[in-house]
């Protein structure tokens, strides 16, 4: 599967916001604190002009894309799949993203980034309800049980990360965390007030029916 292979904290320069996609790094030595301007060989003097209503509302859906990380037509599909369910297009999106396996492996804390996660789902690591499920867009259920396989509990940062995921209080309440097994629940469904970063979802809905 293809994936974005340049600097991550480009990413966040370009949205002009912090997505931390370098996990604990993000929290103590923020690129954007110090390099707070555009990327690219006139990034420094760049100004930032007025954006059109179709700018802004790339900027929106290119921010959410990168804060998932996923490429253009992945996240085109999971809109598409969005669009198709009952209820708000720009939510249905969001909760899609929320409830992929490596979003999830993530949010419990068993890494301390969505790339660190995907490569332990991806490398099978992590079992579902005791199978093994390598397939990071997969979208994990209520009563779910995820847990990291016996042979890989070892693996020294699952445990750093966890404890620091503990620490901040980061774990939301629609998922649980036993950290002493190293298993994690979906207790319930995510609803759009579990998602705390700045998104506009209604901007990339505007985006995608142009
Ligand atoms: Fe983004 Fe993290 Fe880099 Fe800061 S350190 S710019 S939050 S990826």
């Amino acid at each position: 599967m293809a994936r974005y292979r340049g600097a991550v904290c480009r990413l966040c320069r370009r949205e002009q916001v912090k997505l931390y996609l370098k996990g604990e790094r993000c929290y103590s030595k923020c690129t954007l604190d110090k390099r707070n301007f555009y990327p690219g060989q006139h990034g420094a003097g760049a100004r930032r002009g007025k954006l059109s209503e179709y700018g802004i509302q790339l900027r929106e859906k290119q921010k959410v894309k990168r804060l998932y990380g996923l490429l253009e037509n992945q996240f085109r599909l999971t809109f598409k799949k969005a669009e198709r369910q009952s209820g708000k297009a720009g939510e249905n999106l969001l909760l899609l993203l929320e409830k992929r396996l490596d979003n999830v492996v993530y949010k419990l804390g068993f890494a301390s980034s969505l790339a660190q996660s995907r490569q332990l789902v991806k490398h099978s690591h992590i079992l579902v309800n005791g199978r093994k499920s390598n397939i990071p867009s997969m979208q994990v259920s209520v009563e779910d049980v995820i847990t990291i396989r016996e042979k890989s509990k070892t693996i020294d940062f699952i445990k750093e990360s966890l404890e620091a995921t503990l620490r901040k209080g980061l774990v939301p309440s629609w998922l649980s965390i036993d950290s002493a097994s190293l298993s994690g629940k979906v207790v319930s469904e995510p609803v759009r007030e579990n998602i705390t970063v700045d998104i506009h979802e209604q901007l990339i809905v505007e985006h995608y029916s142009r």
